[in-house]
């Protein structure tokens, strides 16, 4: 797989006047941007795919509304959104089943092959390390206690509005004292990671292990990533030719 998006990849995604910007220069450019921090999602990136969202989404909303919403939405459903103006008890309901998912998901937790490495990199190089994820702060807990990794700030979906919104990307990047051109987001959904690291004005690298990123049906999404890996074992090196890595 290659480091950075074959051009293919990128003309699919970038139709019109391509934005990215200095991350593709030469390896020793003087151009590279400098990069102070990393941002990363949780489910699916820090962690082995363990939810079942599509089987989540149809018990939330039933078989024939999951049908159509998916139809409405093909790069992805927004359950939290989708549930926000549910009735009281409906809403209730909801969350419970959406619990009982991501409760299953921790009952199988994994690492995902690269992230130890991907973080003791960071640690070499004095990078900052934060997590944004949509799944509640327990499981966040969970998930740094198990594996002894921790990432500050880390956020969950207690903190609002959570992804795809940019705000939680902004609030790190003000905690930690850095413009959001200097941090990179990491994660393996277009609609929320690549969304939220580009609105915020960051750099965004997918990850996309099986490929499905492919499919034309996310060639006209609206924010589109600088770079895409198929593991986080590639990461460290595109850093490392990229961006001036400087805390
Ligand atoms: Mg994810």
């Amino acid at each position: 797989m290659p480091l950075l998006l074959s051009r293919a990849f990128l003309s699919s995604f970038l139709p019109t006047k391509p934005s990215f910007s200095m991350a593709f220069c030469p390896a020793n450019s003087t151009l590279k941007s400098r990069l102070r921090g990393v941002v990363f999602d949780m489910d699916g990136t820090l962690t082995v795919p363990a939810i079942d969202f599509a089987a989540m989404y149809r018990a939330v909303l039933g078989d024939d509304e999951y049908l159509r919403v998916k139809k409405e939405n093909p790069s992805g459903i927004d359950i939290l959104h989708l549930i926000e103006d549910w009735d009281p008890e409906k809403q209730r309901l909801a969350y419970e089943t959406i619990a009982n998912y991501e409760r299953q998901g921790l009952d199988h937790l994994q690492i995902m092959p690269g992230a130890a490495d991907l973080c003791g990199f960071l640690d070499s190089k004095k990078l900052r390390r934060g997590l944004i994820t949509r799944n509640v702060k327990m499981a966040v807990d969970i998930f740094q206690k198990q594996f002894g990794i921790t990432f500050s700030p880390a956020l969950s979906r207690e903190f609002r509005p959570y992804k795809p919104d940019p705000a939680p990307l902004s609030h790190i990047c003000s905690a930690w004292g850095v413009q959001p051109n200097e941090v990179i987001m990491v994660g393996d959904s277009l609609k929320d990671d690549v969304a939220c690291g580009k609105r915020a004005g960051a750099f965004a690298c997918l990850l996309d292990q099986t490929g499905r990123y492919d499919s034309p049906e996310y060639a006209d999404v609206e924010f589109k990533p600088d770079f895409k890996v198929t593991s986080l074992a590639e990461i460290p090196s595109i850093l490392e030719e990229n961006f001036e890595l400087a805390p």
